[in-house]
């Protein structure tokens, strides 16, 4: 029996959420090559952090590995959106595989930006987690010139050899706020360390915090839909908690939210990670309709218009 709610039970719908330019362009990536290649079409990694998206693209017949060395030689092999490092890179040419890279152009932009700095001599203090695939592949651009700040207390303990040539970059799904204390942190050390050129941490990370922000300010509960190894979308939970929100929750489906977490709650929250299709958005929607929220209100912050072409594998001049 559902508890009575003072003023009616409703939805406020963050958006922006879901797909961003890059996700969008790294699944299609796999649709256009399943389509357009004969033989099988292997991808490293998940190519966007994503279970539903994962498992349907296998259905599709997609062959997700781990490395390249799983791979026949000769195949072909698409890398994910959050890109590789030279070395992995170098590893499928020596196999003899024929690559396509579907790493967003703004993470890209973040190789760039590290190859320039270590090549003009900077140290680099790279905001972001340990072990993420970004991570791996940024660093992988600047091998001996990179140092890894997990989170605000490390940039109180880094050691670096000149704090006088020294620069932070980021990974691009981080917390805006978590990321400007580390850096405020970093600089209170070093007061010579450089920005980067432009805002590392990507428009579609920093507009779905901004819109849940916004949204959670007037939430009892948020819900995010997103997988657990999304790190946009595992930030948009602690967001929504720091900005008012008595509880958050991620979610990979609608089947997972749980009546106990709706007790009480007048408003909810609903956002989803940059990785997550539409349609289990839709499906939660569902789920909570069904529980008596179908009062649904959209929350804009911003408008996005962004759409990065396909590689040019993929792109239909190009198709054989
Ligand atoms: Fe690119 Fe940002 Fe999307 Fe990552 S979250 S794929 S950096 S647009």
């Amino acid at each position: 029996q559902d508890l009575p709610v003072e003023g009616g039970k409703r939805i406020l719908l963050a958006t922006p959420r879901g797909y961003c330019a890059g996700v969008d362009r790294a699944v299609l990536a796999v649709e256009k090559a399943l389509e357009q290649y004969e033989g099988p079409i292997y991808v490293r990694k998940e190519i966007v952090h994503n279970k539903h998206v994962v498992s349907q693209l296998s259905e599709q017949g997609a062959i997700f590995v781990n490395e390249v060395d799983e791979i026949p030689t000769g195949s072909r092999v698409i890398f994910s959106a959050h890109g590789v490092s030279p070395m992995v890179v170098q590893a499928a040419a020596d196999r003899g595989l024929d690559a396509i890279d579907a790493t967003c152009p703004l993470v890209t932009k973040v190789h760039r930006e590290a190859m320039r700095f270590a090549r003009d001599d900077y140290e680099i203090l790279l905001v972001g987690h340990e072990g993420h695939e970004e991570v791996e592949g940024t660093a992988g651009h600047a091998p001996d010139r990179v140092t890894i700040v997990n989170n605000p207390d490390e940039a109180d303990t880094v050691q670096v050899q000149d704090p006088d040539k020294l620069v932070w970059l980021s990974q691009t799904t981080l917390s805006v706020d978590e990321t400007m204390e580390t850096v405020r942190r970093l600089r209170a050390r070093f007061p010579n360390l450089q920005d980067p050129p432009s805002d590392d941490i990507c428009y579609a990370t920093q507009n779905r915090q901004v819109a849940i922000k916004k949204v959670a300010a007037d939430a009892d509960v948020v819900i995010v839909v997103g997988s657990a190894n999304s790190s946009n979308s595992v930030r948009l939970v602690e967001v929504a908690l720091e900005y008012g929100a008595e509880r958050a929750y991620r979610v990979d489906y609608s089947t997972e939210i749980q009546q106990e977490w709706l007790e009480g709650a007048r408003t909810i929250g609903v956002t989803s990670g940059a990785s997550v299709p539409e349609g289990l958005v839709r499906e939660v929607l569902q789920e909570l309709e069904d529980a008596g929220y179908a009062d649904v209100t959209e929350v804009r912050t911003a408008e996005e218009d962004l759409i990065f072409s396909l590689p040019k594998e993929l792109r239909p001049s190009r198709r054989r």
